[in-house]
């Protein structure tokens, strides 16, 4: 009797040995159903054994789920993320597997379904001509590219008229992206580019049965052009000739729990094992490609200026903080140019990366200040409903009319979020049109999409909004963007902390002027001259790049070294203690063989207790990846031995948050 070795999704570092029962037609990658326990599964098979002598214990497999089994390809992607990521196979293979394998549906969500757009394809430039060209010209075996193109450069030109190139020599194209740049425009310019192909999104926010006929088009090559989240990076594609990793700085493509995988790294390993060329495309490439790029690894392929001729790069200007207290955080110049954009009938972004009205209330004769009873946080001042919110759990409590410690009735909103930088708008401006987009605003489905249009229509004249707004959208009436807030991310303990800064204040700044009418940025800082800021008045991202890898280097952080976390929580803080001094301990004895991994002392978290759990963790790391991998594959083995059920851990390798 033949034994199925299947991977099933639960959290242990094993595969299950199911019989196989006569006439079922399974091998490695079919997707069936078995019964775990008292439960249905499904999982993936792993591997197949001829006989087994122990078949009269095993239970049979009941049922295939899926036609053929996931691709070899697919399959070798997803061990790969388990091992590399330290999660259990059965949690990596599920990554593989179909997206709800019932809900094979009838409707076709294709792009080239859709009407033809009568917007003609734009004419390359001479720097994105020669880009797409050098991609064009390494079709056909691994090579990884970092595009490296200022906003407005045109880079997603460069990424179309590369596929283009694929797709004409039959091949299929996979473009990665942040969830925000996967706009229904996006998908128009598309069809403009590349007419008559086949293109089919995948992403989250698309219905189950959607979501299946664009991954079975994908999966059986009629489609060409594969747009979508990280995810999709798992997405089998029998032709792939091209993989793009637009915005591949972005965060979003770093999964935050279960199988922690990087999709831009699993992405350049898929296009390495396939022999095909890899696009990193951004404004700021991490400093993860960046050191590819000065080593020589990945070629750098320039966007030096914006696409359309007549946008200038934006002026970009500072205002000290202080002094703008009187009225509500806005400074005299940025008000004036507020004024001056109303009265030309142009638009303005303001931008501040905290929504609600304010971050905290504070009593003003005591020492009380509103603290989340679950997490280490302030709770947040939000208006209409009157509430304190916690941003980090579902913690919210009635607006204190007095200080519940004094009873002093005088509480005094600290800072300044979206909700009160509208209220300051409006009554400093009450003729203009005000919209307000934060997480809050467009919360109910299609609510983003609606004022992204009134945006475009010009029925908006200011708008006030967190990082939502920030990226990957034109708005050629657009010419002022002030900048609020964003001192508070330079005193972050995180090292990347002043990375992400740039990379957001320059995609910020990229809102302004993207067409025939020039750009201002106003800044509002008390540090001008620091150099994330520096960086974004000359608009030498490449400099402040060198000089940050060069600290990296001096300091031994990444992407010089490899690092890992493991993270803890539970209720007490003593088991937290306890578990990450074993952890340790147990590090340096096996680090004793495992020459070259370097183990940190336990620390609490950044955010050292949420929602209601307290959070510790521990930092390991070294020069090599092949050491560190080997060391956290036996590292793990005793932390599953050693860890009760009262607590939660977990390993993050090259996490991106700490
Ligand atoms: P990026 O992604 O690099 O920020 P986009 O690809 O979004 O830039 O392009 C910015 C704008 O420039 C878009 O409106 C695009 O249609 C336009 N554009 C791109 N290439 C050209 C070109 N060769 N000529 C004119 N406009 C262009
Ligand atoms: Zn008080
Ligand atoms: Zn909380």
């Amino acid at each position: 009797m033949a034994v199925a070795r299947i991977a099933l999704p639960v959290a242990v570092p094993h595969a299950f040995d199911y019989w196989i029962p006569d006439g079922l037609d399974v091998r490695r990658g079919s997707v069936v159903r078995v019964r775990l326990g008292h439960r249905s599964s499904v999982g993936v098979i792993v591997g197949v054994d001829a006989t087994s002598l122990v078949t009269d214990r095993l239970q049979p497999i009941d049922e295939v789920v899926e036609g053929p089994p996931i691709a070899e390809e697919i399959l070798d992607l997803a061990e790969f993320a388990g091992r590399y990521y330290q999660a259990a196979p059965g949690l990596a293979l599920e990554l593989a597997v179909p997206p709800a394998a019932k809900a094979r549906s009838l409707r076709r969500r294709a792009a080239a379904d859709a009407a033809p757009d009568a917007r003609a394809a734009v004419a390359l430039n001479p720097a994105q001509a020669s880009a797409a060209g050098e991609i064009a010209g390494a079709l056909g075996s691994f090579g990884a590219f970092m595009l490296r193109g200022v906003t407005g450069s045109g880079k997603t030109e460069v990424y179309l008229a590369a596929a283009k190139e694929a797709v004409a020599r039959g091949g299929q194209v996979l473009m990665l992206m942040p969830e925000i740049n996967l706009t229904p425009q996006f998908e128009q310019r598309i069809r403009i580019a590349l007419p008559g192909a086949q293109a089919v999104t995948l992403h989250s926010a698309l219905a189950a049965g959607a979501r299946r006929a664009n991954w079975d088009a994908a999966a059986s090559g009629v489609a060409q052009i594969v747009v979508g989240t990280r995810l999709a990076v798992f997405t089998p594609l029998p032709g792939l000739a091209l993989v793009v990793v637009d915005e591949e700085h972005d965060d979003s493509f770093k999964q935050q729990e279960g199988v922690r995988y990087h999709a831009r790294d699993l992405a350049i390993l898929r296009a390495q094992r396939r022999g095909v060329p890899v696009v990193l495309g951004s404004a700021t490439p991490s400093l993860e490609t960046w050191a590819g790029a000065r080593a020589g690894r990945y070629r750098t392929l320039e966007l030096p200026l914006r696409a359309d001729p007549r946008a200038q790069p934006p002026a970009i200007g500072f205002v000290p903080v202080r002094g703008s207290r009187a009225q509500d955080g806005i400074s005299t110049p940025l008000l004036d140019a507020l004024a001056q954009r109303l009265a030309r009938g142009e638009q303005s972004l303001l931008f501040v990366n905290r929504r609600g009205y304010a971050p905290s209330l504070k009593c003003a004769s005591c020492t009380w200040e509103s603290e989340c009873p679950r997490c280490a946080a302030r709770l947040v001042v939000h208006h209409g409903p009157d509430r304190l919110r916690c941003h980090h759990c579902a913690h919210v409590e009635r607006l204190p009319r007095a200080c519940p410690q004094c009873g002093n009735v005088d509480l005094t909103p600290l800072g300044f979020g979206t909700q009160r930088l509208e209220q300051a708008i409006r009554a400093r401006f009450p003729q203009a049109r005000v919209a307000r987009v934060d997480r809050d605003t467009t919360a109910r489905r299609g609510a983003f999409a609606k004022v992204r249009q009134q945006i475009e229509d010009l029925e908006v004249d200011i708008l006030v909004g967190t990082q939502m707004l920030a990226k990957g959208h034109d708005f050629p009436r657009l010419t002022l963007v002030g900048v609020l807030g964003a001192d508070n991310a330079l005193y972050s303990a995180d090292f990347r902390a002043t990375e992400r800064l740039v990379a957001l204040l320059m995609q910020v700044a990229g809102r302004a002027g993207r067409a025939d009418l020039p750009g201002q940025v106003i800044v509002q800082t008390d540090f001008p001259d620091h150099p994330v800021y520096r960086a974004l008045a000359t608009q030498d991202y490449g400099g402040f790049a060198d000089e940050l890898l060069a600290e990296r280097e001096a300091a031994q952080l990444p992407p010089v070294t490899r690092v890992a976390l493991l993270a803890a929580e539970a209720h007490s803080r003593e088991d937290v203690d306890r578990f990450l001094a074993s952890a340790v301990a147990r590090a340096q004895a096996l680090a004793g063989d495992a020459a070259g991994v370097e183990i940190f002392p336990p620390v609490p978290a950044a955010m050292a207790r949420k929602a209601g759990f307290e959070r510790g963790q521990v930092l390991v790391q070294s020069m090599q990846r092949s050491a560190l991998q080997a060391f956290l594959a036996r590292w793990r083995e005793d932390l599953a031995a050693s860890a009760g059920t009262k607590l939660r851990w977990s390993i993050d390798v090259d996490p991106v948050a700490f």
